[in-house]
């Protein structure tokens, strides 16, 4: 007898509960898909945009990636070479950092958690978006976020934290803090470096740690 059987069967007999969390399970598989649904549908939105410069360099655009029902999303600056070439946000050097940390850290595997960037297609020379290019982008980013609609927004780096709150920031002054997410303010917004920053500073890697603790806190 399958598990829907056996529900059935035991509702039969009183136990209205069991026939309830059966229905809860189905009802949550049918809600994850519809959020990875929505998710493809707003990627198809945008496959060909054209809306700023640097559509004429990128390979292709970047979308995020992960667990479409994940507490936590991980916002990074934008795609470089492995990310452009392979079609995946945080697949270099940094991303595999990136993975370590959230094992070790918060005890998530990577496709536990959703990750995506600020702006979806990279930079020439991994140069810095530009605010012009950020500002094009960001309702691409606005709109993954009302989709998954995660507890926490975690920025990695400066320029993730520029175009989730509209303002300016040094990265060194403002890591760990938390502020709300300016478009809905029950999401939080916490920030702290970008991994590449780590491995270019690895005195760095201790705050991280401390920024990722104080993640897991927050997700619960
Ligand atoms: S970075 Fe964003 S706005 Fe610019 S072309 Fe790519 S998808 Fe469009």
């Amino acid at each position: 007898m399958g598990i829907k059987e056996t529900a059935k069967a035991l509702e039969g007999i009183g136990f209205r509960e069991i026939y309830s969390m059966e229905k809860l399970e189905r009802q949550k598989g049918s809600q994850s898909e519809d959020r990875k649904r929505l998710l493809e549908e707003h990627f198809s939105s945008f496959r060909d945009c054209t809306k700023c410069d640097l559509h004429k360099s990128r390979t292709q655009v970047v979308f995020g990636d992960g667990d479409p029902y994940s507490p936590v999303v991980f916002v990074g600056e934008a795609p470089g070479e492995d990310e452009d070439i392979q079609g995946r946000p945080f697949v270099g050097r940094a991303g595999k950092y990136l993975n370590k940390k959230i094992e070790e850290v918060l005890g998530l595997k990577r496709e536990e958690v959703y990750i995506t960037n600020v702006c979806k297609c990279r930079p020439p020379g991994n140069r810095k978006p530009t605010p012009v290019e950020i500002r094009s982008c960001f309702p691409y980013l606005k709109k993954e976020i009302e989709i998954i609609q995660p507890k926490v927004i975690c920025c990695l780096g400066a320029t993730a934290g520029e175009g989730i709150l509209g303002k300016k920031l040094s990265i060194t002054k403002v890591r760990g803090n938390v502020y709300p997410y300016p478009y809905d303010p029950k999401i939080k917004v916490l920030l702290t470096y970008h991994p590449a920053y780590i491995l270019r500073n690895p005195a760095a890697d201790r705050e991280f740690v401390e920024d990722l603790g104080k993640l897991k806190d927050l997700i619960g």
